[in-house]
């Protein structure tokens, strides 16, 4: 069977992910994700697909967030009528932030004089077409190529998939963490694959040590509280959220005097929670104990949800100290930057970011020492501290991703996605010094022939 691989998005970039795996004349397409940060990124959405959406036979989604999902809409906009495979957690979770994507993209259209990127009516297609498929059972799309979903312990529902034919097994990582993950299970460590397409974000570094992101979380509110600020934590509605409301309800369930009020202000992150809360037998053994004692590990007293947009103007009028939750994670939208403009110009306040910002973004612009930013043209001066705690990320250092990739007994090749050109070239050199394997970076639309 002749084997070849192209890959659309996701390509020496961390946004827009979307490979076309054609398995003698079955094309699979693995992810179909949204460009991010920029504009010029974010233009590269309304494109053409540069292959016919009708000659699609399946979709696999290997995650809920919007850089592996938001073009779906748009390719039942353009013609494709077939499956969309993925966990049952991220069928349910992508339904979530595609809501969100898309009214947030009309607003956006609309002021900007766009075009929204697809019609309501598309996105009601696509979920009509979500297939839900367990982890660990196979699914057969041809006598002789079957697919299968491994834990990629990044976010909740998020899988490695692995796909067979009688004679080649390709592995897509997808996004994928590592272990000691404060909520989803573990990463699974496979073992066959002639193909492995890896994901880089982070091939180049080693993040802080996860044992200690906790505690620095703990001592960020409880510094807070004792300046009487405003501690601002930019967050991203998928994990991030709960993971922090998991470490938030330990610290005040076992601290009942401490009465900081916390604020949840992102009806995109109550919605996603919930989905946690409806989904616990995909949790980590350590969360499933805890759940036994705990009914609802994602609430605790003096948290409190701000669902619509009084609620969120309520929590102005909180006299401080006072912690609030919102987003956008990268600060590109959202209730956040209401409260930025509010609570950045006070030396006491304090914005902490809890995951990678995309260069482009106005998440990154902050955390590289930005002094101000327009705000409906009024200047406003940054003068809380900005933090960061990198020990949350959901997706695998170095150490990690090494690991991952050396469980492998035999790859034939190892092809790099997901990562910036720089970050690639040091994560090639690692992989040869460590595995001894040659890795390849992939290229936008360059097919690779998988012999
Ligand atoms: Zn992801």
């Amino acid at each position: 069977m002749n084997i070849k691989l192209t890959s659309y998005g996701g390509v020496q970039e961390v946004t827009g992910s979307c490979h076309l795996l054609n398995l003698g004349g079955l094309r699979i397409l693995v992810d179909c994700g949204l460009f991010q940060g920029g504009k010029e990124n974010y233009l590269k959405n309304w494109d053409d697909f540069p292959f016919d959406p009708q000659n699609i036979d399946a979709v696999i989604l290997t995650h809920a967030h919007l850089d592996h999902c938001g073009r779906l809409p748009l390719l039942y906009q353009r013609g494709y009528r077939g499956p969309v495979y993925c966990t049952p957690p991220t069928s349910e979770l992508a339904k979530i932030i595609l809501n969100d994507a898309h009214k947030i993209m009309a607003e956006k259209a609309q002021r900007q004089k766009l075009n929204p990127l697809y019609k309501e009516a598309s996105l009601k297609k696509l979920y009509q077409n979500l297939k839900p498929i367990n982890y660990y059972q196979s699914k057969q799309l041809t006598p002789d190529i079957s697919f299968q979903f491994y834990n990629a312990g990044h976010i909740l529902g998020a899988a490695i998939v692995e796909i067979k034919t009688a004679s080649r097994t390709i592995v897509f990582s997808g996004d994928i963490g590592g272990q000691n993950m404060p909520l989803v299970k573990d990463i699974d460590y496979l073992k066959d694959a002639d193909y492995i397409i890896c994901e880089s974000t982070y091939g180049d570094r080693r993040h802080e040590g996860k044992a200690e992101r906790d505690q620095k979380l703990i001592e960020a509110v409880k510094r807070n509280t004792l300046k009487n600020g405003v501690l601002l934590i930019s967050i991203f509605a998928l994990e991030r959220t709960q993971d922090v409301l998991k470490v938030l309800n330990d610290y005040y369930e076992s601290h009942l005097d401490f009465k900081t009020p916390v604020y949840l202000d992102s009806p995109m992150a109550i919605s996603a929670t919930k989905v946690y809360r409806q989904n616990t037998a995909y949790l980590n053994p350590a969360a499933q104990d805890q759940l036994r004692i705990d009914a609802d590990i994602f609430s605790f007293p003096h948290l409190k949800l701000a669902k619509n947009v009084k609620q969120s103007k309520l929590i102005n009028q909180a006299p401080s100290p006072k912690i609030i939750i919102a987003g956008s994670g990268m600060m590109e939208g959202g209730r956040i930057l209401h409260h930025l403009a509010r609570y950045a110009p006070d030396a006491k306040n304090k914005i902490l970011f809890m995951g990678y910002q995309v260069p482009g973004t106005f998440g990154h612009r902050l955390l590289n020492g930005a002094f101000d930013f327009d705000y409906y043209g009024k200047k406003v001066n940054i003068k809380a501290a900005i933090d960061k705690i990198d020990g949350f990320s959901s997706h695998g250092d170095q150490n990690e991703l090494l690991k991952w990739l050396g469980s492998f007994a035999k790859p034939k090749q190892i092809i790099l996605a997901h990562g910036d050109l720089e970050v690639m070239k040091v994560f090639v050199d690692k992989i040869k010094e460590k595995l001894g394997h040659q890795a390849l970076i992939n290229r936008r639309q360059e097919t690779l022939e998988l012999k």
